[in-house]
């Protein structure tokens, strides 16, 4: 009786845990955004920081929304081997020709990041020219989402979570555990933010090694794990006033150092990348004085049309996969 009482607590434990850690995870998600805010050009420099906090809070937006919001889910990845071990070379890089060679329905059951990438880059370019500080601010957050996703190696997978080699867990430890853990440490230093010639090719360069970095993330974690026992390898946490069962710090040190710096060269290559495109879009768009928008405050009616927009995706839910 006793025991099986334990045993659903944990459970249920475990289920809360799983639950906290998705995507990036929100740190990283904001600070990414944060970061690359800073290696901007001055004339974009004054807009951006002026509108810094906005620019991190929503970075999660993409996120928040999964759940709710039909054709959202599959915006934050790609499961590149569904299409053969070579995919990285052989996937045709422009939207038009992958629809043609295998269709949109296709696409979209396998994720579609580096295509919704361009998407974006689009819509941002477009904002720029219109001058809608709401629409800037907007676009540049999930953009920032959607350019850190493409850079983590396990949204390049099917086995997105280890489901297939009985590691579950692992992709919330590698993006969020990791990062929350040793952060702090790492160096975010990266060059001022440069134009970029071919955006498409860019974004599948990113994805490309996010992509050949997956095998490493999934088996080094196999051979730890094969190393540990099963005590060491978790522990229980307080977040939030809730206990939850975490990867144990030790066992995330190891893991972390089995990586040789990966997270955060992994996080540079998004924070590099995100400026990039906010910068290049910026040019794109014949570089608009955001001076003259700079000191913009969002309206009482837009704050209210904000919040509510949050409140439906916290209550709404659409049936897709866990994968985010
Ligand atoms: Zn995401």
């Amino acid at each position: 009786m006793r025991k099986s009482i334990r045993i659903g607590l944990i459970l249920s434990l475990l289920f809360i845990g799983t639950e906290l850690v998705r995507g990036w995870g929100f740190f990283a998600h904001q600070r990414i955004n944060r970061l690359a805010a800073f290696t901007l050009p001055e004339e974009m420099l004054g807009f951006y920081k002026e509108h810094i906090v906005f620019l991190t809070e929503h970075a999660v937006d993409p996120d928040a929304r999964r759940y709710a919001v039909k054709g959202e889910a599959c915006r934050h990845y790609i499961d590149l081997d569904i299409y053969g071990d070579s995919a990285i070379y052989t996937m045709p890089h422009k939207w038009e020709d992958a629809k043609a060679l295998y269709t949109e329905d296709t696409l979209k059951e396998y994720g579609i990041v580096p295509w919704h990438i361009e998407t974006m880059r689009k819509r941002l370019v477009y904002a720029f020219r219109s001058k809608n500080p709401y629409k800037i601010l907007k676009v540049s957050a999930e953009i920032g989402h959607y350019i850190a996703d493409s850079n983590v190696p396990l949204h390049t997978t099917e086995n997105y979570n280890g489901q297939m080699t009985n590691q579950k867990g692992i992709h919330g430890f590698w993006e969020s555990r990791l990062p929350e853990l040793f952060a702090e440490d790492y160096d975010f230093f990266v060059d001022k933010a440069e134009y970029v010639n071919d955006p498409v090719e860019r974004a599948w360069a990113n994805v490309k090694t996010a992509h050949l970095a997956m095998d490493s993330v999934l088996f080094l974690e196999r051979e730890l794990n094969a190393k540990t026992s099963p005590d060491k390898k978790y522990s229980f946490e307080e977040r939030n006033k809730q206990t939850v069962k975490v990867y144990s710090k030790e066992y995330s040190a190891k893991y972390h150092k089995l990586m040789k710096g990966m997270v955060e060269r992994q996080m540079r290559a998004s924070i590099k990348m995100v400026a990039d495109f906010w910068y290049t879009c910026w040019v794109d768009a014949g570089q608009p004085n955001l001076d003259e928008i700079k000191n913009y405050e969002f309206d009482e009616e837009l704050k209210k049309q904000i919040k509510e927009e949050r409140n439906f995706w916290k209550n709404r839910t659409v049936k897709s996969r866990e994968h985010n």
